[in-house]
């Protein structure tokens, strides 16, 4: 099992679909049936940096566009902290990625190119040039290869960049010229590439890849993975690996739609962010769940409800009844878990919850102060066990990251007491619709659905003196002295009972 990237640029969430959870879900199947299967990953390291306005944009002490040609190894870490770009970028996501996909055989085709095997491929493909260039020129019409092409582009040691047009290649040496510098000397092949269709089917045969998931951008009829398909059986006689062509990840901010998520624009955000804020579970659930035709839109602001999503799946899994569709989600629950899954079902801190929790308490003790809460309030009915306890853990600092970062109007401060300046902001009918709530929530249960009940049924059933903003307004005004705040019936039930029923009293008076 086998997939590509190349390092051009930011390493988003969207390549964890199908080169990373894709194929790890499949590697671990064809384990689990006792077939030798290995997941492993190919960084193009060796391909030009094309220098694209994003990737200019990276270098901002220095012009970068001197570097437009050289190999992505060979281009600075534009921030300074790492030996190159590539280890600049990857260290995003290649330093977490255990965490969505353990145990990945990681090569460079900078690695590749000095694998003796590789080598033989190059100088036997140089050897039956003509051959190569009559099959590639079938899927080049309209820009045909001209006589004398050799599909092997030499590192030119001058300019230092990659793409010098090889003229011969002998051994471990290539002869060139470079059109960049005009430069005509000789370089090691270990420092150049095969051209791309070459080189696409020479690394499933050095890797003996049989299955392989790639961008949907390759898999048009006729496009470059047919080319590469070609190639692998009629130049190289070897059988092409299985493809698995999969949709590609969007990434909107706030429910506005920015596009595709793309490497060298720059534009997406990294495995790194997401484990800030989430789960790796919680993607690899997303993922796990959804065709792979199907295109995925991914948005930070949008964390809770990807945890809502998993946590329901979560149910499922653990029901004793599932009819439709719920069988999937319970299944791909299953598949999205790296570790064995507990025989009881864990307790499920909701994320919202947790947003608020983790800003009401204090940092000392936070956990167990909050624990000692959610058993007062009945959210949680016994006495946790230590996965419930790390996963409360969890949930309150990534719940706390994400309000910082992603969803800052979740953020809530309670007023100690009621300030003159803010009871002075209510009316008498303000005062009527606060004592009106407070009365109808007395009796319920303390949950979010039930306050959320008894607010709806109030609001909608025209019982309150003002109407619904008015009311929220004065709600927000003497729990958190501001107009405005977070959804109410998730924030109201982490907090005391009998301390918002003594907060309403008192502002009703
Ligand atoms: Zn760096
Ligand atoms: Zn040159």
């Amino acid at each position: 099992m086998n997939a590509g990237l190349s390092v051009s640029g930011l390493q988003h969430v969207g390549r964890l679909r199908g080169e990373i959870t894709l194929s790890h879900l499949l590697t671990r199947s064809l384990q689990e049936e006792h077939r030798r299967t290995i997941q492993s990953l190919v960084l193009y390291t060796q391909d030009e940096w094309k220098g694209k306005e994003g990737q200019i944009g990276q270098f901002t002490k220095e012009d970068g566009t001197k570097y437009v040609g050289r190999r992505l190894i060979d281009v600075p870490d534009p921030m300074g902290c790492h030996g190159n770009w590539v280890d600049h970028y990857w260290q995003e996501f290649g330093g977490v990625l255990d965490r969505f996909a353990p145990g990945i055989r990681i090569v460079t085709t900078t690695e590749t190119y000095r694998n003796p095997e590789m080598q033989a491929l190059v100088r036997d493909l140089a050897s039956r040039a003509e051959e190569v260039r009559t099959l590639v020129n079938h899927y080049r019409a309209r820009h045909p290869y001209p006589p004398g092409w050799i599909p092997f582009e030499a590192f030119c040691e001058q300019c230092k960049t990659i793409g010098a047009k090889t003229t011969a290649i002998e051994g471990m040496t290539a002869s060139y010229r470079c059109e960049r510098c005009g430069h005509v000397g000789t370089s090691s092949i270990e420092k150049g590439k095969l051209n791309w269709r070459l080189e696409w089917p020479a690394l499933w045969k050095v890797y003996r890849v049989d299955i392989e998931p790639f961008g949907k951008d390759h898999a048009t009829p006729g496009g470059s993975r047919d080319s590469c398909k070609e190639i692998a059986e009629s130049i190289m006689h070897f059988r092409a690996p299985m493809g698995i062509p999969y949709e590609w990840v969007g990434i909107s901010d706030r429910g506005k739609d920015l596009g595709d998520m793309g490497s060298s624009d720059f534009l997406g955000f990294s495995p790194v962010q997401w484990v800030e804020v989430a789960d790796p579970e919680v993607l690899r659930y997303i993922y796990a769940y959804n065709p792979i035709f199907r295109r995925i839109v991914l948005d930070l602001y949008r964390v809770d409800s990807y945890y809502d999503v998993y946590d329901r799946a979560e149910d499922l899994f653990y029901a004793d009844e599932r009819e439709g569709d719920e069988e999937e989600q319970a299944r791909s629950f299953e598949l999205a878990q790296l570790s064995p899954l507990p025989k009881e079902k864990p307790f499920a801190l909701s994320y919202r919850h947790a947003a608020f929790l983790s800003q009401i308490s204090p940092e000392k003790d936070r956990v167990a102060w909050c624990i000692k809460r959610l058993r007062d309030t009945g959210i949680l009915d016994r006495t946790p066990t230590e996965i419930d306890r790390a996963r409360i853990a969890r949930r309150l600092a990534q719940s706390q990251s994400w309000v910082e970062n992603y969803a800052t109007e979740n953020r809530v401060k309670l007023l100690d007491e009621l300030a003159p300046e803010v009871s002075s902001q209510l009316e008498a009918r303000d005062r009527d619709a606060l004592r009106t709530f407070a009365a109808r929530v007395a009796s319920v249960r303390w949950t979010e659905e039930a306050i959320k009940e008894s607010m709806v049924s109030l609001t909608k059933g025209g019982s309150l003196p003002v109407d619904t903003n008015r009311f929220f307004r004065d709600l927000y005004l003497v729990l958190l002295g501001s107009e405005r705040g977070p959804r109410a019936a998730p924030f109201l039930a982490v907090l005391e009972k009998e301390w918002v029923l003594r907060r309403l009293k008192d502002a009703a008076q």
